[in-house]
């Protein structure tokens, strides 16, 4: 009975959820809004998915009903905005127990393809709280995994809006980053799945790629107002992209050209021209197949896996400052074109 109710009740904050996420898309931006030359990719409109997914899933970890909300409404957002949308399904066992995982795939254009990409999934545990009685509850994850979906789907939106790929564009969104070191987990399950089966699952080999990007961590609000003797004030922050080693190996021109337009763009305080560590992340597994593949990362973040990384966290501007270095990118590239305007 008592799990027949909460039932009940999580079936209508979903249908409440998917009002919201209605509503949302709904509300494309107006000619008149609309910038005649790019950038076009707005970071309002990407918070705003934030914000939605964030109130559709709270923390959203692999599988949990929360992150089947979640990724029911990515698949409905990206058909809605024209995308084939393919999903990759598979079974993780962790102590006996059996967890869906789900990847997520949305397809268009034809040709040699590039990969714009992001975790979905929260971190089960909050370990980085200092109370370990707080560790059993999962990260909210507005900037480890929605900010980077948010930029996604803003990305999707645009592509259809705005451009003719020269290839194709895949955006792929990974379950089950997040949950290394973990009794049963790992880092980076959902990609690694992908990158071992993207022959048997998608009829692709690594040849057929151009480039990945991937996003994480990438919507910090920048905070340099802190008082005084605030206690957070050693953490008066801002976005920040050093170069991660990795990506510089795998992909040195590409990861130069990009730093080089950002700077352009007048961002060299975010992307920031140093180097750091490699860091085990959703690209790892496609460069290990021989793919490029540049990871734009902030870990630099006060809030990360705690209870704390929620969407008053990141910021419009900083979701935008990263996502549109990136379109100007494509666009310097020819990978994407400009649609005629009509
Ligand atoms: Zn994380």
């Amino acid at each position: 009975m008592e799990k027949r109710i909460r039932h009940s009740i999580f079936l209508l904050l979903l249908c409440f959820g998917l009002i919201i996420w209605g509503n949302t898309i709904q509300q494309p931006i107006s000619a008149q809004d609309a910038p005649d030359n790019p950038p076009f990719f707005s970071g309002e409109r990407a918070y705003a998915y934030a914000e939605t997914l964030l109130e559709i899933g709270g923390p959203h970890v692999t599988g949990s009903e929360e992150i089947k909300a979640v990724g029911d409404a990515i698949i409905a957002e990206l058909e809605a905005n024209g995308w084939e949308v393919v999903t990759q399904e598979f079974i993780h066992v962790a102590e006996g127990i059996e967890y869906p995982v789900r990847n997520i795939v949305a397809k268009r254009g034809e040709g040699p393809i590039t990969m714009l990409a992001s975790h979905y999934d929260s971190r089960m545990i909050a370990d980085q709280e200092i109370d370990s009685t707080l560790w059993d509850l999962g990260v909210p994850g507005a900037n480890d995994g929605i900010s980077s979906t948010s930029v996604l789907l803003e990305f999707s939106y645009i592509i259809n809006a705005h451009y003719e790929p020269n290839g194709q564009i895949w955006l792929v969104f990974f379950d089950a980053e997040d949950n290394g070191r973990i009794t049963g987990w790992d880092w980076i399950i959902g990609s690694r799945y992908m990158a071992e089966n993207l022959e048997a699952d998608f009829g692709v080999t690594p040849d057929d790629f151009n480039l990945m990007i991937l996003f994480d961590l990438v919507g910090e609000k920048d905070i340099d107002d802190y008082a005084e003797g605030d206690p957070d004030e050693v953490n008066a922050h801002q976005q920040e992209f050093t170069i991660e080693a990795h990506s510089f190996n795998s992909a040195p021109q590409q990861v130069e050209d990009i730093w080089t337009l950002a700077a352009e763009m007048g961002y060299a305080d975010t992307f920031i021209q140093r180097q750091r560590g490699p860091i085990t992340d959703d690209h790892l597994p496609f460069i290990e197949r021989g793919i490029a593949a540049v990871d734009i990362i902030d870990l630099n973040y006060p809030y990360w896996h705690t209870l704390e990384d929620t969407l008053d966290k990141i910021s419009p501007q900083s979701l935008e400052r990263a996502a549109t270095v990136v379109e100007m990118y494509l666009l310097q590239e020819a990978i994407l074109t400009q649609k005629e305007v009509q």
